[in-house]
């Protein structure tokens, strides 16, 4: 250690997480993600699936009205659309099931396995590929070098079920640059935040005034 160039040791950066660029600890090292982004990923997942999962759920979002602060605008003069088509386009071919079935397909390849093999309806194919994806999971945040890409897109879905079910209006966040060279995101109401990746912490005002980062790949 002591025979290093010194520029060598200056150079040297602690791994970090690709996902939300926390330092790796000891016994992640030479993972692609830490373990809490790997939990977070699962959690979405686990949130997806299932009878009473938020997918299930989206058939409830799919009749006008059927959420609250919705459908029932007093003196519109619009006729209302016979179905709400967010839900729609989440819950049909190329909405949540197609995204986790695409990351399926991925990881098959990635480990040299064959196609895989979904049956019955979306709901069904869904509660499959959740599963798969789950089971795989911790190979993916360890060896997956697209994971970050993954966990990011599983959120997206998770979210905008989410808010189809509870009718809320997503608040616009924003991506602004720490000084260490992460990125944060905040919304107009954050209170604060602390970077993860290098710990600083920043009041409202401190936050709003970070320069905005560049959009990462998503
Ligand atoms: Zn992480
Ligand atoms: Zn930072």
């Amino acid at each position: 250690m002591r025979d290093l160039p010194v520029a060598a040791i200056a150079d040297y950066a602690w791994p970090t997480c690709t996902t939300c660029h926390r330092e790796l600890r000891h016994e992640e090292l030479g993972r692609i993600a830490c373990r809490i982004c790997q939990h977070r990923a699962d959690g979405n997942l686990e949130a997806l699936a299932g009878n009473s999962g938020l997918y299930a759920r989206l058939g409830n979002a799919l009749t006008p009205g059927a959420s609250p602060g919705e459908g029932r605008v007093s003196g519109s003069h619009t006729a209302p659309l016979p179905l709400r088509l967010e839900p729609l386009s989440l819950s049909a071919r190329g909405g949540v099931v197609t995204i986790l079935q695409t990351w399926q397909v991925d990881w098959h390849e990635v480990l040299g396995w064959r196609h895989p093999r979904w049956d019955g309806g979306f709901q069904q194919q869904l509660n499959q590929v959740v599963k798969a994806l789950r089971s795989n999971l911790e190979w993916a945040a360890s060896s997956h070098p697209a994971f970050a890409e993954f966990e990011a897109e599983v959120a997206t879905v998770t979210r905008a079920c989410r808010r189809q079910i509870t009718g809320e209006r997503p608040e616009r966040g924003v991506r602004v640059a720490c000084a260490c060279g992460a990125s944060l995101r905040v919304t107009l109401s954050t209170p604060g935040t602390r970077c993860s990746s290098c710990g600083t912490q920043y009041g409202r005002t401190e936050v709003l005034e970070l320069p905005l980062a560049e959009r990462a790949a998503a």
